[in-house]
């Protein structure tokens, strides 16, 4: 048993202290080679474990799963899974973010959508030369349709503004002819 190869063999002593007959170099006897590939298989299935977890980890993106797929055994933990959580949480963070920037941008549009439609309902609907009104789609250009009006507003003001002081010259102005002036002014 201990002469298989007897022409290429040598009695070698292992570090735990067993005489063993192996090649040259050989420097562990069989029980610590079979001891040594136990210790090398768990560990392989631990680096394994540790893998799939990073994948596991990287898919739970929602707060709950996140939360259930994170509670694993110790070993399994690794500093690869750290960083992956570390980035899944960026992730949950960015994306509540965006969620929240939409909620605004939305009420910024409805906000400047009333706000336009009142313009024009006020200042702008019943003139005789009226056209249809319709609202643009993004904020900045509802902003730029109120800028339009509002220009338009100020400059029939000013004109009517102009006229009341002309005719102020000429005669003494009661409440109700300021009234038909400026309603002149708004519905021409
Ligand atoms: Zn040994």
């Amino acid at each position: 048993m201990n002469n298989l190869f007897p022409e290429n063999s040598y009695y070698q002593k292992c570090s735990c202290g067993t005489e063993f007959l192996a090649p040259k170099g050989s420097l562990h006897c069989h029980s610590c080679l079979y001891k040594k590939i136990a210790e090398l298989e768990n560990d392989l299935e631990i680096q394994r474990m540790r893998l799939a977890a990073c994948g596991v980890v990287a898919l739970a993106n929602t707060e709950k799963t996140a939360k259930e797929q994170r509670v694993m055994h110790d070993d399994y933990k690794s500093a690869s899974l750290s960083d992956v959580m570390s980035i899944v949480d960026s992730e949950m963070l960015l994306r509540k973010r965006i969620t929240e920037l939409e909620d605004e941008r939305s009420d910024d549009y409805s906000e400047a959508s009333t706000y336009a439609t009142s313009l024009f309902n006020t200042y702008y609907k019943n003139k005789s030369d009226a056209v249809d009104f319709e609202l643009c789609t993004s904020v900045a250009a509802i902003i730029t349709q109120i800028d339009n009006m509002a220009t338009g507003v100020i400059a029939e003001l000013e004109k009517e503004n102009k006229r009341l002081r002309a005719s102020s010259n000429q005669k003494h102005l009661t409440e109700s002819d300021i009234d038909k002036m400026r309603n002149e002014a708004f519905n021409n």
